[in-house]
């Protein structure tokens, strides 16, 4: 039999109960010193190499634990930090790495920090951000591949130079070696870490640096061999995208420069399909490939052709990027024929590194029995490679009792009710054609709403939150807690509804929102009163830095018991004549940030959300609310890494949209809402949507990101953001009525609204109040123009 190993490429950092989150906390408020840090971290490797060894893995992965963030690490060991921070030789490394982190001055996270865009249990998420590149302005932060982990971008310029410039890795090595353990290092790879880079400079090609940077992972490469390493894992995601073809042409002779001085290297790829990078990666000079084999399970048998025999092939056969019980039978059927295939070694590793998942169920006290036998975190997925090495490797009497338990587990979620409705596949089954469109023409439904709505011209409105402040937050805790009664907490959120029309009316707004006062999250919110979705209790995964979010598990068919929103917007409905929109959240957007069911495709889970929103729309219609906004800001971020994937995805997420919004009457007004308006390329599908109204984030682009919409001839109402929520400055009347006037000659002004970026629940009352002034200021100066021809 040939040797089945288990390894993973990496290990959730935050500790079982958020141990780094609270020590990085601590150290930045200045309460900790960096040794007692540093301790954190060393007491955290030393528990998840143990948990490691614990579940027989054959080695310990080194090298994917960092303070902030994994490619951070490398860019002060590729000697790389921006010369725009000045650091002069007198700052330690870390309080260097937390400067790029986090920036130099105090408030230079105040957008990351405050960001409202989505985030789950009120933790930041989604921080595309720090537009700013002044010196001591933190480095952008992006999404890494199609992950909710953000990562620090490299920044280059033809300065750039590259040398080793930290031993954090081979300290760290060392650590792992005297506790006794067998290591393999990871590092990220030369190329992917030049190509999830960002060039600062005009003209400058970051791929030229690639010869500067060769040398330097060499010698990294050599040190780790000196240290006795075995193997090293390099990570080139990049080969799962539509790679440029110079890209794709420098991979070979990279790495046969770097096989002279290297110990065993196994090469990752995850969460894509190799596809036409698949010979290439199965050719190059390495020792061993990773596959995601939960991403792209047609890779493994292509890879399994073409692997020669002495290579290793370490298959990603449990699911990295989800929080199931990995279906063994499935597994095995799948192992098998590749184990008989491929005459090397094979490994079994997660499909990804484990950073994405959270760490122990063990911590899940409220969960019931039953969903929780479904699941397996971190901690349990090491303990699936176990029982699945053991089994293909022809010792199952060893592991009987944990295949036992795992069919049984798996054999009743495919049969619970829970999980399976009647009544959800009949209303799906049941959907006509007619569903996804309105019954008539935008052109109609507008003229029918102008009549009824009467606005004046550019109107003015918010994107639905107001500032959530200490008492709102202290109040819906205490009824979370249960030491407020129901009805206390019912009359203080009116009270804060009835506080935010007020505010609005006097600052003249012309459609007004309830102010989203009792919603902790966007999805949350929603996810708590739907059938079909779970909430963990420490179900913590790593955004960015030291933020976490706990996303909603999706388990089941999705229904809504009842009406979610309609007795708030009502209430704020009852104190006003101005027309209040309702506001919720869309199916794309619930399904994008919650961990989602694994046992039918994700386009049917969506589905069935839409229906669920789709009566919320239907049911505030009813109650005479004539605006709903239905929020998409995760459109974009679900877009397939392969541009072949683009298509489907966005066929079946602009028709969920469409099955939400199109259950109204032509003169109920339909509003969305998203975080950015970088979607050029897909403003065909943006406009398909066929909202009434959307409402994006242009103003840090000064409108620029408007231009697409006017040179596709964007056919509904667009509110372009005149102002960014994320800082706490106010803008001047002057200001918005510059960017309004940009906005005027790009798309036909009778199609204009005037709103901010996004939603103000991380702002104060007061500088919300000043901006909102100074925009219903602009916009009376402009309809006065306007008037006046
Ligand atoms: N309606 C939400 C708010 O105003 C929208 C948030 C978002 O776009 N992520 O907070
Ligand atoms: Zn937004």
């Amino acid at each position: 039999m040939k040797l089945t190993r288990t390894h993973t490429l990496g290990f959730p950092r935050m500790g079982a109960y958020r141990e780094l989150k609270f020590a990085l906390e601590k150290h930045w408020r200045g309460e900790i010193d960096e040794a007692a840090l540093t301790q954190t971290g060393t007491d955290l490797r030393k528990a998840h190499w143990q948990a490691q060894r614990d579940a027989g893995l054959a080695v310990v992965t080194v090298g994917d634990f960092a303070f902030y963030d994994h490619v951070a690490n490398h860019i002060q060991m590729l000697g790389c930090e921006p010369t725009r921070f000045g650091f002069d030789g007198h700052a330690s490394e870390l309080s260097r790495y937390f400067s790029m982190a986090r920036g130099v001055t105090d408030d230079v996270k105040i957008d990351v920090a405050g960001d409202a865009k989505g985030g789950v249990t009120g933790e930041a998420n989604h921080a595309e951000t720090c537009a700013h590149h002044t010196h001591g302005f933190a480095l952008e932060m992006t999404k890494w591949f199609d992950t909710n982990y953000h990562y620090l971008v490299p920044e280059f310029t033809a300065a750039t130079a590259f040398k080793l410039a930290s031993n954090r890795l081979f300290d760290e090595v060392a650590e792992a070696q005297a506790l006794g353990h067998p290591v393999k290092a990871v590092l990220l790879g030369p190329l992917s870490f030049l190509f999830l880079g960002k060039e600062k400079e005009a003209g400058l090609e970051r791929l030229s640096l690639l010869d500067g940077l060769l040398p330097v992972y060499e010698q990294i490469l050599s040190r780790l061999k000196e240290q006795g390493v075995d193997w090293v894992q390099i990570e080139e995601p990049i080969l799962g995208l539509d790679l440029p073809a110079d890209w794709r042409n420098v991979f070979e002779r990279s790495y046969w420069q770097l096989a002279r001085s290297a110990p065993k290297i196994l090469l990752a790829t995850y969460f894509s399909p190799l596809e036409d990078n698949l010979r290439l990666a199965c050719q190059l000079p390495v020792a061993g490939l990773h596959v995601d084999a939960v991403r792209a399970p047609h890779d493994l048998t292509s890879v399994a052709d073409w692997l020669p025999a002495h290579k290793v092939l370490s298959v990603g056969i449990v699911d990295g990027r989800n929080i199931w019980r990995t279906d063994v039978d499935a597994a095995l059927a799948c192992l098998q024929p590749v184990a008989n295939k491929h005459q090397g070694e094979l490994w079994l590793a997660p499909s990804c590194s484990l950073l994405h998942v959270p760490f122990s169920l063990q911590a899940e006290q409220i969960l019931d029995a039953e969903t929780k036998s479904w699941m397996a975190f971190a901690i349990e997925k090491l303990g699936e490679l176990r029982v699945l090495s053991a089994a293909l490797g022809g010792d199952a009497a060893s592991v009987a009792a944990e295949l036992t338990a795992a069919r049984s587990a798996i054999a009743a979620r495919r049969v619970s009710k829970r999980v399976h409705r009647v009544d959800v596949a009949l209303r799906i089954a049941r959907a006509t054609s007619s569903d996804d469109h309105r019954q008539s023409s935008f052109a109609q439904r507008q003229r029918l709403q102008r009549a009824r709505f009467a606005l004046p011209a550019l109107p003015t409105t918010t994107i639905g939150s107001f500032p959530q402040t200490p008492s709102i937050r202290a109040a819906r805790a205490a009824f979370k807690r249960g030491t407020l009664a129901e009805a206390d907490y019912r009359q203080k959120m009116e009270e804060e509804i009835t506080l935010a029309v007020r505010e609005q009316e006097a600052l003249d707004l012309d459609v007004l929102v309830h102010g989203e006062a009792e919603r902790n999250d966007m999805v949350e919110y929603f996810g708590e009163q739907l059938d079909g979705f779970a909430f963990t209790q420490n179900g913590w995964v790593q955004s960015y830095g030291s933020r976490c979010v706990k996303p909603p598990v999706i388990f089941g068919d999705v229904a809504r018991p009842k009406a979610m929103t309609v007795s708030w917007t009502t209430f704020a409905q009852s104190l006003t004549t101005k027309p209040v929109k309702g506001m919720l959240t869309g199916p794309v957007t619930i399904l994008q940030w919650s961990f989602v069911r694994d046992d039918q495709p994700r386009s049917v889970t969506t589905e069935q959300i839409a229906w669920a929103i789709r009566d919320e729309v239907v049911d505030l219609e009813h109650a005479g609310i004539g605006i709903v906004q239905i929020d998409e800001p995760a459109i974009r971020e679900g877009l397939p890494l392969r541009r072949a994937g683009w298509k489907p995805y966005l066929l079946q997420a602009t028709r969920a949209f469409r099955i939400t919004a199109s259950g109204v009457a032509d003169d109920t007004q339909i509003h969305t809402h998203m975080c950015y308006s970088e979607f050029n390329d897909i403003l065909p599908d943006i406009a398909s949507m066929d909202a009434d109204v959307i409402t994006i984030e242009t103003s840090r682009s000064d409108m620029e990101l408007l231009r697409g919409f006017g040179d596709f001839q964007y056919p509904n109402e667009i509110g372009p953001g005149v102002y960014d929520i994320h800082s706490p400055r106010v803008p001047t009347q002057d200001e918005i009525i510059r960017l309004m006037r940009k906005a005027v000659s790009v798309v036909p002004r009778d199609n204009l609204w005037i709103n901010p970026d996004c939603g103000l629940k991380t702002r104060g009352w007061p500088e919300t109040r000043a901006a909102l002034a100074s925009m219903v200021g602009a916009a009376k100066v402009l309809r006065e123009e306007l008037a006046a021809g």
